[in-house]
């Protein structure tokens, strides 16, 4: 069975001492993943030594990172490389999340370039994709998530995809507290995944993990991730709250 994973998204929230407490609380609520399940963090930066140390004896548990350059070092302040974060010990890093594509003006070339570095740096690309509403209201998601994904992907060889995992994220819903159905989201994760079979090949197409993320909560997880071809969630806003985020791990297939 291909990778089922729980990733939260912290984005640019909680204090220390609110992220202490969150991590201890995920920490005091039992929680079993089997060996094909998978928890993922994506902490702030900074709160990077305090998550890796606190999870560091959890099984299947990884910290990951938000976003990193494409570069491996040099002028550019502020930012921080594949790399840099693969010697701390974090080897999960969420790319392309549609805040950073709107926010930063992050394009699918630039994409494709830090998709590499990450790969280069024998680490894991969480790559994100997704329409926004006025798309979805047209009906061409479909070509426009191709799109997205052929401009940052598909160069990579047949041992580099394997290594990707994806996240779908319909920008409308998220943290509008919207989420596609489990109908909408089943049929294009389908899509994204024959894509990926006409690519690469269905073997190959197989074992790529396809996350969904848009308001996935304790009330919905189950169902959305009972889809078989939804592989867990990217979650934000539940994922800072422990009793939520727990829920979602256990609602993993
Ligand atoms: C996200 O940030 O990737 C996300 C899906 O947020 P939310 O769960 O709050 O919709």
């Amino acid at each position: 069975m291909r990778k089922q994973i729980a990733a939260a998204n912290w984005k640019m929230n909680l204090s220390l001492d609110e992220a202490k407490t969150l991590l201890d609380q995920l920490l005091a609520t039992a929680h079993n993943l089997t060996d094909h399940q998978e928890a993922i963090f994506a902490v702030p930066s900074i709160y990077i030594p305090l998550a890796t140390q606190k999870l560091a004896d959890k099984q299947n548990v990884f910290v990951a990172a938000q976003n990193c350059h494409s570069k491996s070092n040099g002028a550019y302040t502020g930012e921080i490389s594949a790399p840099m974060f693969a010697s701390v010990g974090v080897k999960h890093i969420v790319l392309g999340h549609s805040e950073r594509r709107e926010f930063f003006n992050e394009s699918d070339a630039f994409l494709a370039e830090k998709t590499d570095a990450v790969l280069a740096a024998g680490s894991t690309p969480i790559f994100c994709c997704g329409e926004p509403f006025a798309i979805r209201e047209a009906g061409t998601q479909n070509s426009f998530v191709e799109k997205q994904l052929i401009n940052s992907l598909f160069h990579l060889s047949t041992d580099q995809i394997v290594k990707v995992v994806i996240a779908y994220e319909p920008i409308w819903a998220i943290g509008t507290g919207k989420t596609a159905s489990n109908e909408q989201a089943q049929e294009i994760h389908a899509y994204i995944r024959s894509l990926f079979a006409t690519k690469y090949g269905q073997q190959i197409a197989d074992q790529i993990s396809i996350l969904y993320g848009g308001s996935v909560k304790a009330t919905n997880a189950k169902e959305i991730f009972s889809q078989p071809d939804v592989d867990g969630g990217l979650v934000g806003g539940s994922s800072l709250i422990a009793s939520e985020f727990v829920a979602i791990m256990n609602a993993l297939k």
